[in-house]
């Protein structure tokens, strides 16, 4: 058998590339994934950086990473480095060093210099009240503005004050000159400067104008030498504002952008705008709470980098709008942790079990994991008292059932066939302890002359580590949060999205590292919180459950 990865499955991009690659037009490729560092990324991010550090790798080419750092305002150095971070982690590596557009502003500035001197730009002080009004509708077209014909000396003039500082934030912008009757509005003599006195976490206070984004993207591909510069839709209407800038400048390189349609996910909302008004809220707690759809909070929640490459490998890449279902995401993760994670026991709703005739009873050794010998083994401890999970018992069971009942046997994972000879209750009638019997002649080997059909988890209390288990359900109750643009998509945040339980695990998950990630049985997959975990007291998250309990609950 070859041990080649899979080809990967081809989209209308790489379509475009194989084609670049054989005409000629292109020797090799070259992406870029440009956020802005405005907030922590999400999980449309982490499609894009796979797709765009991914045909990187695929042909054999190259992926910058640079910061769109333009509106200092929003912008902080605690962002970039967490962006980073988190392209690290998914696996990739960029080209070089972190390039930042703010690397290019003494060009960008040049740049505009150029279309002044060729009278396609010009300086407008119209009030942004007038300037809406010139700039027409969609289905008016606009007017020129009564300050497009200035003399290119005037412009040269008004842009250097512009830049000296002698102007008030606002008072006025430079606009490329192309055409206010476009039928497509980011050509109605596009704004790309404006003044704004504000601490650049770059530049510091070097500069007062800053150069727009649609005029800024264009160039930075070209001065990096960007082949196929790759952009979710509803950039497709600005695609000629790029093409314009590029052919109306000297500069030697000409990138061709190709726009793709965003990630939606069911259940959740991939804007970091309304991802930070959660945060600021204290709706969560902060941008890595597990149930954050941000990169770091699926990662603190214990997402492997493998499994949300999978999941963009299964939603593929297309021009169509689409809202994947969250159920897509899990089942990548729990796909990839099924081989990855060790498996032990914990309990996190107990009910205790007293075994009337432990004396004599053994331990057994098991492996991590059934299909990985190489994860090891432990011993599975007894004892006279043990956990079971209280949903394992019924009093009074549904058809079908397998677990515990009243005189009923199960038997207890690695460990005994026991029979529930006695159930004892509170006051209040609750059932609080059972007393159980083992059968000593099974461990390792079927019981005699019946079959006990159900298995249950249980762990031994004496030996038993207690553990504060987080479990996790979706952030919203509906499956599209921001749908309504009148109804404030924090009323459908799901009260119930956290519940913290004291539980018990091994004891042998004492000494793991945080982040370590193990299924617990028959509970789901789980990871060590790399944030609230202290040694001797472990704090797990629940990464997702075994099965799909959502499409369970839906048919
Ligand atoms: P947001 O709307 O969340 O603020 P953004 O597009 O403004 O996102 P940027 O930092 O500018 O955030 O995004 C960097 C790159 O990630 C861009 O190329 C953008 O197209 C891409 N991207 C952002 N959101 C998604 C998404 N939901 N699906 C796919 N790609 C996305
Ligand atoms: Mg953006």
């Amino acid at each position: 058998m070859s041990s080649n990865p899979p080809a990967p499955v081809s989209n209308f991009i790489r379509s475009i590339i194989d084609a670049d690659l054989a005409s000629g037009k292109h020797a090799s490729i070259a992406t870029r994934f440009p956020p802005e560092p405005n907030g922590y990324l999400h999980i449309g991010h982490a499609k894009s950086i796979c797709l765009n550090f991914g045909l990187a790798q695929d042909y054999q080419g190259t992926c910058n990473l640079r910061f769109d750092d333009t509106n200092p305002e929003k912008e902080s150095e605690e962002y970039a480095q967490s962006i980073q971070d988190d392209v690290r982690w998914l696996g990739f590596e960029w080209n070089g060093q972190v390039r930042w557009a703010s690397d290019y502003f003494e060009a960008l500035y040049g740049f505009a210099v150029e279309l002044i001197n060729k009278g396609l730009a010009y300086v407008d002080d119209l009030t942004p009240e007038q300037m809406r009004q010139y700039r027409g509708t969609l289905t008016q077209p606009g007017q020129n503005s009564p300050n497009r014909d200035r003399t290119v000396a005037e412009n040269l003039d008004l842009f250097a004050r512009m830049k000296a500082g002698e102007f008030a934030d606002g008072a006025m912008v430079l606009r490329a000159k192309i055409d206010m009757a476009s039928p497509n509005i980011n050509l109605r003599d596009p704004v790309i400067y404006r003044i704004r006195r504000a601490h650049h976490i770059r530049t510091g206070d070097q500069w007062c104008i800053y150069p727009m984004y649609d005029y800024t993207h264009c160039i930075s591909d070209a001065l990096e030498g960007i082949t196929h510069s790759i952009c979710t839709l509803e950039f497709e209407d600005h695609r000629p504002l790029y093409d314009w800038v590029l052919d109306n400048i000297t500069i030697p390189c000409h990138p061709r952008q190709y726009e793709f349609s965003r990630l939606e996910l069911h259940y959740t909302i991939t804007s970091k705008r309304k991802l930070l008004q959660l945060v600021n809220e204290k709706k969560v707690n902060g941008w890595d709470d597990p149930r954050m759809p941000t990169i770091s909070g699926m990662r603190r929640r214990g997402y492997t980098p493998e499994g949300l490459r999978e999941f963009a490998k299964r939603i593929g890449v297309s021009k169509s709008e689409n809202i994947v279902d969250m159920a897509v995401l899990e089942s990548a993760v729990r796909d990839d942790l099924e081989a990855r994670a060790p498996r032990v026991m914990a309990i996190i709703n107990p009910l205790k079990v007293t075994i009337t005739n432990a004396d004599g009873a053994l331990t057994r050794e098991a492996d991590f994991h059934p299909n990985h010998p190489e994860f090891g083994k432990r011993e599975v401890l007894f004892g006279e008292t043990l956990f079971i999970e209280a949903d394992d018992f019924s009093e009074v069971p549904p058809p079908g059932w397998k677990r515990l009942t009243p005189g009923g046997e199960v038997r207890l994972r690695h460990s005994y066939v026991m029979r529930c000879d006695e159930v004892v209750k509170d006051a209040a009638g609750a059932v609080i302890e059972l007393k159980c019997s083992i059968d000593h002649n099974t461990l390792g080997k079927n019981p005699e002359g019946r079959k006990v059909k159900g298995v249950i988890h249980f762990l031994s209390c004496k030996h038993a580590l207690p553990a504060e288990i987080r479990l996790y359900d979706r952030l919203f109750n509906v499956p599209e949060p921001d749908a309504d643009r009148e109804v404030d998509f924090c009323t459908h945040l799901n009260p119930a999205s956290l519940t913290v339980v004291q539980g018990w695990v091994e004891a042998c998950v004492q000494d793991a590292a945080p982040e370590t990630r193990y299924q617990f049985e028959r509970l789901g997959y789980f990871c060590i919180d790399r944030r609230d975990h202290q040694p001797g007291k472990p704090v797990f998250n629940r990464t997702v459950t075994l099965k799909d309990s959502w499409a369970r609950e839906q048919g």
